[in-house]
């Protein structure tokens, strides 16, 4: 049976070069949603990543009728600021570059002034307590309707400085310690064997399979 391609509602170049390379070595197929940026942006106001993304998947899953589409939510947690930046991860340093608050901002605000904000916020703050996870909360659609959602998360420490050019938003400040390198010092396909998003897509894999089964013998 062969394997259609996955539409992934995201212009994130960073978050679709992710989905590729989880997506290659398994010889499928990933696509943006054509025409995506041409789409009525979706306001992700939720409170939690699941939340938004199913908004997302749902309302962008009407642009492409009788297909599955799939939205990530994602963002950093980190402990001492009490799971902050979180669903605002895109739009941290809104305080400092549109001077509102995150969950005001309907603008992403760049990775430099976010990493900024979170590198002053941990000032003083010792090796120890710099621990956080990124979050990753995939939802599938269809017709509207959200069929199932899948959820990834990582583990790691944040540095007191970047190290390494790879990757997008926080990945040059996320030390992984089971393999001693922060997720900007991975290639893409080398993170996605780690990463919250590669576990998470993982996860639709196996639903995903199971689901075009079942309606190819129905
Ligand atoms: P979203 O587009 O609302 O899901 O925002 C996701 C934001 O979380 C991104 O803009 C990044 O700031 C951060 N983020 C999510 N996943 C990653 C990752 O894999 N690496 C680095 N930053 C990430």
């Amino acid at each position: 049976m062969e394997m259609p391609r996955i539409l992934i509602a995201t212009s994130n170049t960073g978050k679709l070069r992710d989905f590729a390379a989880a997506a290659k070595p398994r010889g499928i197929e990933i696509s943006g949603m054509p025409d995506f940026c041409s789409l009525p942006a979706v306001i992700e106001d939720g409170l939690t990543f699941e939340a938004n993304a199913r908004k997302k998947a749902e309302a962008y899953s009407f642009h492409a009728p009788g297909e599955v589409v799939l939205a990530d939510d994602s963002g950093l947690e980190i402990d001492v600021l009490g799971g902050a930046p979180g669903v605002h991860s895109a739009r941290y340093a809104a305080p400092d570059l549109l001077n509102m608050e995150p969950r005001e901002a309907d603008a992403n605000t760049d990775d430099e002034g976010n990493n900024a904000r979170v590198l002053r916020e941990l000032r003083n703050v010792p090796p120890a307590e710099r621990t956080g996870r990124f979050v990753c909360v995939l939802a599938a659609a269809r017709d509207g309707s959200t069929l199932a959602t899948f959820r990834g998360t990582a583990e790691g420490i944040i540095l007191d400085a970047p190290r390494g050019t790879n990757g997008f938003g926080y990945d040059p400040l996320f030390y992984f310690p089971p393999i001693r390198k922060t997720f900007a010092q991975l290639a893409a396909e080398e993170k996605s064997q780690y990463s919250h998003r590669g576990i998470a897509f993982l996860s639709f894999l196996k639903w995903y399979e199971d689901l075009k089964t079942r309606e190819h013998f129905s």
